[in-house]
């Protein structure tokens, strides 16, 4: 089939390598054409307003996108014509925290307590419901901890609403975690489902630097629960692809922090770490393929950023078990210019894989 993207970043990069050996074809939507995916299929690069997604859908039998950002109302136009994957609805919901929150809550999924605010009265009052320490985030467009602040004193209350420059937000209780997860799961056209195992993130700076695949000592019962939530939230959308639930690990059980309607960083490893990778099947999916065994490769798999600069590059490729993915972006700070995925048959090997590759962690 011929795959329409809205977007050229790495994920869509990604995406297409991983669709060309099932025989499918690519386009991208994006505004320069050096943009990751660029050469890697038919690039409509944005000239005016709508132009270049009309093309792609000229072009597409398919379209699906690769940020949570992409324009509701664009999709239901597209949506006219050929069909879209993820839906429209998934999109509308994951894009606002505010109504993720309320489905969470609808389909009695555990999240943190929270507020909508429009105002800093709205915020006062809040702090009051909620108590603090308690996260202010803009209710749209935060990824990577940004448009959040901590508050930990009402005195910080003005300030806080200051620094997200008084758009709507939601203030959320601080939720006390031992470790962050990650679920992902896809969803065929046909209602199958498929689940990876739960892997455990560690952030800087509200940017992703290491995942671990499985994620260590979870209980059985901790993985079906964290399905049964995914489970839920597909089929009460009626999701097609890949969709990632970011999760805390407390003391009481999981909580969900957000979701978002695409592959994910923290599905990254399952490229040389699973059967078949988040990539893979969510092109599977889109495209009414049979969707692929997600059992992991190796007993441990770890996932390193690459962030800000390339750095020893040469140190990953000699090690035997280490793979190396870069995005063909040059260097900025924070950005993400790749990963490496790491596979290894024990703990020891793990830990000593990851050290030889310190230099990439903060
Ligand atoms: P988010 O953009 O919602 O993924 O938040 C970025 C990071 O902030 C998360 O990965 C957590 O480390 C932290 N965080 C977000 N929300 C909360 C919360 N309610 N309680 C504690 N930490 C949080």
């Amino acid at each position: 089939m011929k795959i329409g993207i809205l977007g050229a970043g790495q994920l869509g990069r990604m995406l297409a390598l991983s669709g060309y050996s099932l025989n499918h074809q690519f386009g991208f939507s994006g505004n320069a054409t050096n943009e990751p995916a660029a050469l890697l299929g038919h690039m409509f690069a944005k000239k005016n307003n709508s132009d270049n997604i009309d093309s792609l859908v000229e072009f597409a039998d398919v379209i699906t996108f690769e940020s949570e950002n992409t324009e509701v109302g664009i999709v239901k136009e597209i949506n006219k014509k050929i069909p879209v994957y993820p839906n429209e609805k998934s999109l509308f919901i994951t894009q606002h925290r505010g109504r993720e929150k309320a489905l969470f809550n609808q389909l009695n999924i555990p999240c943190a307590p929270y507020q909508m605010v429009s105002s800093e009265a709205d915020l006062q009052a809040a702090v009051e419901t909620i108590g603090l320490p308690a996260i202010l985030k803009t209710a749209t467009e935060g990824y990577d901890g940004k448009g959040q602040f901590f508050i930990h004193e009402t005195s910080q209350i003005t300030k806080a609403w200051e620094s997200i420059n008084g758009v709507e937000s939601i203030l959320e209780g601080f939720v006390n975690f031992k470790r962050e997860l990650s679920l992902i799961a896809v969803r065929g056209i046909d209602n199958s489902h498929k689940y990876y195992p739960l892997v455990e993130n560690t952030h800087h700076q509200g940017i992703l630097r290491l995942t671990i695949a499985p994620a260590q000592n979870i209980d059985k019962k901790v993985q079906e629960i964290a399905q049964h939530y995914m489970q839920t939230l597909l089929d009460e959308i009626n999701y097609v692809g890949v969709l990632t639930i970011e999760l805390f690990d407390t003391e009481n059980g999981l909580v969900v922090n957000e979701m978002a309607p695409r592959v994910h960083n923290s599905g990254h490893w399952s490229i040389e770490g699973a059967n078949t990778s988040q990539f893979e099947n969510h092109i599977r999916a889109i495209t009414g393929m049979p969707l692929g065994d997600t059992t992991p490769t190796h007993l441990f798999c770890a996932m390193i950023n690459i962030i800000g600069q390339l750095g020893d590059i040469d140190a990953i490729l000699e090690m035997p078990n280490a793979h190396l993915h870069l995005y063909d972006k040059s260097e900025r700070k924070n950005r993400k210019l790749g990963h490496i995925n790491m596979t290894a048959n024990s703990q020891t090997e793990l830990e000593d894989s990851i050290a030889k590759l310190k230099d990439f962690l903060p």
